[in-house]
């Protein structure tokens, strides 16, 4: 007789087993007070009150999430057309927001329209599993280091996946070498890596997919909002934005809400739209998460202020962290990850953290990053003070001594 019940245990039993089991931290934040939450103590909620602790390693890499034109917008549509969509986009859904919402993606990205998704993850995988039943034969060159969302998406398509090692432009240009010219290739990377913060060659990748007549799909998600001019990313930092066929970004990380979606050519989008099925098939985002999230783009669109404050903010943690003797390692971008190198310290350095210094940074292990460089990942935002730094650094110098770690050389 097959026990059902028993194969669900043993499933947690072999995640315990590696190391992987993860534990919620249940978190309220405080609207006006962000990187402060409170902190209900995991699964005791009803024993003990909440303490009040500061968050650094939110995506919310803004404090978009309680800006006041965001809340406003939400609170403003919630009353004027209430909760929900109310159905798919191709049947009731589509309410005037999510049209204004896409026109503003498009602008953002300088391409002709945009499309969006219930979220990054759900964009992705709809629109590489798309791409591969539109072209056929399709190979689809994916960096080594791309999103889950990604992989699964060119997985549930027909296409050939080819991995090129993370960011190396000579592996890549020998993989689109092998293929035959007539081949379609699709090659498919992230801007912004969020585990080690480095960005990608975008012009590079570029003028190879000129040379072998490739289709490029990017993934900005820890880009959209943070970088360039008005916020379109890495792509509009860099100038090339017009070089990519395929733009894909979230609302739910930088701009502060949830959602996701993907800027292009409109036949290109025309196509997603009309194939994907996970675009089809599924209620469309509540007017009232589009509203904000359009509040938040066209606020990023306007001033660069938050951004400068962004770049200022990482590179001062990191400076006192290397001040310190913290093994920060290297990073071009907003993320500052901690090497630790070892998940059972990494884990009792995030745990000591919370429980004797109210701070909350995840621990982030295998198979996230390559065993032997877990690591704390901080995500500094505008909202984190200088106070916020102090107690940080303190507490860490505090638990490096406890559990005595390697400090950087
Ligand atoms: C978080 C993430 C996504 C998914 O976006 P969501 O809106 O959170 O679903 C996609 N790609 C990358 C690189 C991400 O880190």
């Amino acid at each position: 007789m097959v026990d059902y019940h028993e194969a669900f245990r043993a499933a947690v039993d072999a995640v315990r087993a590696e190391g992987r089991y993860r534990v919620f931290a249940d978190l309220e934040r405080m609207r006006g007070q962000f990187p402060r939450a409170l902190y209900y103590g995991g699964h005791n909620e009803h024993e003990r009150e909440p303490r009040e602790i500061t968050v650094w390693c939110s995506n919310d890499y803004l404090g978009m999430g309680q800006h006041p034109a965001v809340v406003g917008a939400m609170e403003n549509a919630l009353q004027k057309v209430g909760a929900g969509a109310g159905g798919t986009r191709n049947i009731a859904g589509t309410t005037h927001y999510h049209m204004k919402l896409e026109r503003a993606l498009a602008d953002l990205h300088g391409k002709e329209a945009a499309l969006l998704f219930t979220s990054g993850y759900v964009s992705n995988e709809a629109t590489l599993s798309t791409i591969s039943r539109i072209l056929p034969d399709c190979v689809i060159l994916s960096d080594e280091l791309n999103h889950a969302s990604m992989i699964e998406g060119i997985r549930g398509g027909r296409s050939i996946k080819r991995i090129w090692r993370h960011n190396d432009l000579e592996h890549l240009e020998e993989l689109l070498a092998e293929l035959p010219a007539d081949r379609p290739k699709v090659i498919a990377f992230e801007s912004v890596y969020s585990m080690d913060g480095d960005i990608a060659p975008i012009a590079e990748i570029c003028d190879l997919a000129e040379r072998y007549n490739a289709f490029t799909y990017l993934d900005e998600v820890h880009a959209v909002g943070l970088y360039g001019k008005r916020g379109g990313g890495v792509s509009e930092r860099d100038g090339v934005a017009h070089r990519i066929d395929i733009i894909e970004g979230t609302l739910g990380k930088a701009i502060g809400v949830m959602g996701g979606y993907i800027a292009a050519k409109a036949d290109i989008i025309d196509a997603i739209r009309s194939y994907a099925s996970g675009f089809i098939f599924t209620t469309a985002l509540s007017p009232v998460l589009v509203a904000g999230a359009l509040a938040s783009v066209e606020t990023l669109k306007e001033s660069n202020h938050l951004r400068e404050q962004h770049q200022e903010r990482a590179a001062r943690l990191k400076k006192l962290l290397a001040d310190e003797g913290l093994p920060v390692m290297e990073s071009v971008s907003h993320i500052v990850p901690v090497k630790v190198g070892d998940p059972v310290h990494c884990k009792r350095v995030s745990d000591y953290l919370l429980e004797q210094h109210n701070i909350y940074v995840q621990p982030i292990n295998y198979p996230t990053v390559p065993k032997g460089t877990e690591r704390l990942r901080f995500t500094p935002t505008p909202l984190h003070t200088d106070d916020h730094m102090g107690d940080l650094i303190k507490a860490l110098d505090d638990v490096w001594t406890a559990l005595k770690l390697k400090r950087a050389a």
